[in-house]
């Protein structure tokens, strides 16, 4: 249990990082085109306590703007990217979205305080991040987010179509299953590259037609997304 200072620490440095996301916005607003991010991924990015989301052993670090260690050699993404992410996806708050790479469950909540109707599935490779994930997301009750143990290259067809999919592990080629599993007008944000070299994250978007157009948006470095062992 943390103690009243503690968390008054903890909610400082929130707010901090917070604050940060604007100049961040701004200083890579070349790359991506946007200089700020919505009212609703700030209000949700505000809303969503990180330290409950990372190892015990790194609470005091929850609000410092970079990745951290989740055990089972991965990791919960940089805030800031997961901002980025979270707003790129351009919500109204009804969507049905798909998540490949629950790990923690902290970009889920995200985009579970975003949605008002919708719902948020996501897709965990590793059983006991899943297990992990699903109580903790239960326990802070997102209702509007399901969390199961399978392979993500699959995307979840019981489910689909998707209006929109994030993918927070790096695939090295758009995943086919996934772009099939997107709505028509609908859009998904991947890291798009091969594991521990420059990746890319792209905007992936299916037109009204079906017509599918690809957009480079950042360098980054994703943990890689790995084949389900047959
Ligand atoms: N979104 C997470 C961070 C994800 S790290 C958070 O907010 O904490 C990437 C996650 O993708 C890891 O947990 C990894 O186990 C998972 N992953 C890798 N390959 C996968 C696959 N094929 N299907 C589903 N999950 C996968």
């Amino acid at each position: 249990m943390l103690g009243c200072m503690d968390a008054a620490k903890l909610e400082q440095a929130h707010h901090r990082l917070i604050r940060e996301f604007r100049r961040d916005a701004l200083d890579t607003a070349n790359w991506t085109g946007r200089k700020e991010f919505s009212d609703a991924t700030m209000k949700a990015m505000a809303a969503v306590k990180r330290h409950l989301f990372v190892l015990p052993e790194h609470e005091v670090a929850a609000y410092v703007n970079r990745p951290q260690s989740i055990g089972h050699g991965q990791t919960i993404s940089q805030p800031y990217i997961v901002a980025l992410m979270t707003d790129f996806l351009d919500l109204n708050g009804d969507e049905k979205i798909l998540e490949i790479g629950t790990g923690s469950g902290y970009q889920a909540a995200v985009l579970g305080e975003v949605l008002k109707t919708g719902h948020v599935y996501t897709i965990e490779i590793v059983e006991a991040l899943a297990k992990a994930a699903t109580k903790r997301l239960k326990e802070l009750k997102y209702a509007n987010v399901t969390v199961r143990h399978g392979d993500g290259y699959k995307g979840w067809p019981e489910n689909a179509p998707f209006d929109a999919i994030i993918v927070t592990a790096a695939p090295k080629t758009i995943p086919e299953a996934l772009t099939e599993q997107l709505i028509p007008g609908g859009r998904m944000i991947v890291p798009i590259g091969r594991a521990h070299d420059r990746q890319t994250l792209t905007l992936v978007r299916k037109g009204n037609d079906g017509q599918v157009t690809v957009d480079k948006v950042l360098p980054v470095a994703f943990v890689p997304m790995v084949r389900s062992k047959p």
